[in-house]
């Protein structure tokens, strides 16, 4: 059996200890998990989701009439909040995810990144993906790293220009630190290899699996007054009921497949049955 975000949570410690613009990262802050996505479909490989962000300024939906312009009706004020993650008494900043199988199944000769390492193994498509979510944890405040664009200013894009650059930079320098191929071994085998080796691929998932936390709407309670100039219909908002904390007991087993996966019954749960 191979616990695969278990050995890239191992894999993450070993490069923020040896990559020094990643070495602010608290790794007992950062909670990886699994997701569902298959090697044929197109999606992310990986996801960086913040959850220390502070709630949202009041805001509103509204409507205009197309004609003349007008507002006809808004919603209740409401914030949007990032959940509570909790791992025993640790909070948790950030979450990286990871898609199953497809993450596995990464070659740097089928991906755009090929022309940026030469003569590199395809495994190091895995590591840049690794330390591509890795830096968009933002070093200075709560959130995810802003990129300063030449002329000084904000891009608005996460990425940026140097983004992907860096990253390449980051992924050698890592290399070139010689660090034990114990580590990082995994990530040389695809799906198929994995299965061969270890027998079973498991990794740690939400219990609603697939859904995680995510951000949440929250109607304001009591509601401000109306913004100012506006009288129009209030519509209520309609949120569905999502938890909005989640701790150590919210996580899961997963066995993953080639298609799909299946939540492990847990031991205590054998016991008790
Ligand atoms: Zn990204």
């Amino acid at each position: 059996m191979i616990n695969y975000t278990e050995r890239l949570s191992l894999l993450m410690e070993d490069i923020v200890a040896r990559v020094p613009t990643l070495s602010f990262i608290d790794m007992s802050r950062v909670l990886v998990f699994a997701r569902s996505g298959r090697t044929s479909a197109e999606g992310a490989y990986a996801t960086c989701h913040c959850t220390c962000l502070p709630p949202s300024e009041p805001g509103y939906y509204f409507w205009r009439d197309r004609r003349t312009g007008r507002l006809t009706r808004r919603s209740e004020w409401f914030v949007t909040k990032s959940p509570q993650v909790r791992i025993g008494p640790q909070p948790i900043d950030h979450m990286v995810s990871f898609a199953l199988p497809r993450f596995t199944d990464q070659m740097l000769s089928r991906s755009r990144k090929r022309v940026h390492y030469k003569a590199q193994p395809n495994w190091v498509a895995k590591l840049d993906t690794i330390v591509h979510e890795l830096y968009h944890i933002d070093p200075e405040r709560p959130g995810i790293r802003r990129m300063e664009k030449a002329d000084g200013t904000y891009s608005a894009n996460c990425h940026g220009d140097r983004f992907f650059g860096d990253v390449v930079a980051m992924v050698n320098q890592y290399l070139d630190t010689k660090p034990d191929p114990e580590i990082s071994g995994f990530l040389q085998h695809n799906f198929r290899e994995l299965s061969e080796r270890f027998g079973v691929v498991v990794a740690s998932a939400f219990r609603g699996f697939p859904s995680y936390p995510q951000r949440y709407i929250e109607v304001l309670e009591p509601q401000p007054p109306p913004p100012a100039e506006v009288r129009c219909r209030v519509e209520p908002l309609k949120v569905p009921r999502v938890t909005t904390s989640f701790t150590e007991d919210d996580l899961v087993m997963r066995e993953f497949l080639p298609s799909g996966s299946r939540q492990l019954i847990r031991e205590g749960a054998l016991r008790a049955a």
